[in-house]
């Protein structure tokens, strides 16, 4: 039975990788200062009418949204900005103007069928709050881009400046313009007069884009000098970047900088992000300049590659009928001192490896009238590390025996040099 078109069940290698994904970056964006929000899944279908606008392609044609049995529309979350603003509007912006915060979380678009696309994927985002210097930007550019360098996904940065309302309406007009008299594909045509900018990105018509005027051309004297200190505060940070004109960020609440991180592997984008100083104000909440961006936790996976030392892990204990008393006991002992037990501690090595295992991954056969051959097999097929044995001559020596399963040994020890 499948799943529904456009979704996909994470498991085995891949679930692996989402947990590294999500752990890492749980960690690392608290360590910089962010704080976790968790908003609902579901949302009042204002919230994106509002901020994408009604004629956007999300919400025209992508939008999972639906009457609830009160009568109200009910979305499921396209994107992570817009409900981390109607947070940050509702509960902190009174109390804490200036506020940087993360989520973690699957998103929902319609999208048309395609590899590599879905119609639930996840994203890893940041927002800051209050921030409207030149700094902030290189800041937010350069731990994404610090972020992707720790995990061992090369990748390279494109940056640009989408303007302000003084600025890009006169772009958008030396667009139409250029675009007029020309040859678009379907999707373009209709953008024309409503959107020429996306008409940028677009992958069918990169030909006729070539020559389009230059939107840095076009910045008010604000935008030059903001984007200018960004690109100087981005060297100095170390960040190597490219500029690229052609960059519009698919969402139009975006205002001045704007960037998207590549890997050398697809053509679309692994993070995107920019500054969006009016959206705060626009949903109702005090003017706030804000900025931040979102991870594609679907493409970021695809990247990883993690070491096959994650392969074999942890500790199983088999036992015979005359150990299984001694095996649960030993079992139980572990698991209500779980907490206690830190890896790499101990007095041998030995000690300290097994703890080290017994901290990432800890069970016990249930299948007691099996033979200890086939619990051992067992063990094996789910690629643990270790398999303690607990048997008669365990019991008549008072030690519990360790077998190595990678490296094909094995010692005993007793159980309280173990544990205490
Ligand atoms: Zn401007
Ligand atoms: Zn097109």
């Amino acid at each position: 039975m499948p799943t529904v078109t456009g979704t996909d069940d994470v498991f085995g290698e891949v679930a692996e990788k989402f947990e590294f994904l999500e752990n890492f970056a749980r960690g690392y964006f608290k360590r910089l200062g962010f704080e976790e929000v968790r908003t609902p899944i579901i949302e009042y279908s204002w919230v994106f009418r509002k901020t994408l606008g009604d004629s956007s392609e999300i919400v025209m044609h992508q939008m999972y949204s639906f009457e609830d049995k009160d009568g109200k529309e009910v979305v499921l979350r396209p994107e992570g900005t817009a409900a981390a603003v109607r947070f940050y509007i509702e509960k902190i912006q009174s109390a804490k103007p200036r506020a940087k915060l993360f989520y973690i979380g699957p998103m929902f678009r319609r999208e048309r069928p395609q590899k590599g696309r879905y119609r639930q994927f996840h994203q890893i985002g940041c927002e800051m709050f209050g921030f409207d210097s030149p700094e902030s930007d290189a800041y937010i550019i350069f731990i994404l881009s610090e972020f992707f360098r720790n995990i061992g996904v090369q990748h390279k940065i494109e940056v640009n400046s989408v303007g302000c309302p003084t600025c890009r309406p006169r772009y958008s007009s030396a667009l139409k313009e250029f675009f007029e008299a020309k040859t678009l594909c379907e999707d373009c045509q209709k953008r024309k007069e409503r959107n020429p900018l996306r008409i940028l990105d677009c992958k069918k018509d990169i030909e006729v884009v070539k020559d389009a005027p230059n939107i840095l051309d076009f910045l008010c004297q604000k935008c030059k000098s903001h984007f200018e200190l960004v690109l100087n505060n981005l060297k100095n940070f170390g960040v190597k970047f490219e500029i690229n004109p052609k960059i519009v960020r698919g969402l139009d609440y975006y205002t001045g900088t704007v960037f998207e991180v590549f890997s050398t592997k697809f053509s679309n984008a692994i993070a995107a992000g920019g500054r969006y100083d009016l959206l705060v104000e626009f949903m109702g909440g005090h003017p706030t300049p804000a900025l931040g961006f979102a991870i594609g936790v679907e493409r970021t996976v695809d990247l990883l590659e993690l070491s096959s030392e994650r392969n074999r892990l942890g500790l199983f204990i088999c036992y015979t009928s005359e150990g299984k008393q001694k095996a649960f006991d030993f079992f139980t002992r572990v698991v209500v001192s779980l907490n206690l037990i830190s890896a790499g501690k101990g007095g041998t090595s030995h000690v300290g490896e097994i703890r080290e295992h017994i901290v990432k991954r800890f069970d016990i056969s249930v299948e007691g009238t099996k033979s200890l051959k086939s619990q051992v097999r067992y063990a094996d097929s789910q690629n643990f590390r270790f398999i303690a044995i607990i048997g008669k001559n365990e019991i008549e020596k008072g030690v519990i025996t360790f077998r190595d399963l990678q490296n094909s040994y094995q010692f005993e020890m007793k159980e309280d040099e173990l544990l205490f």
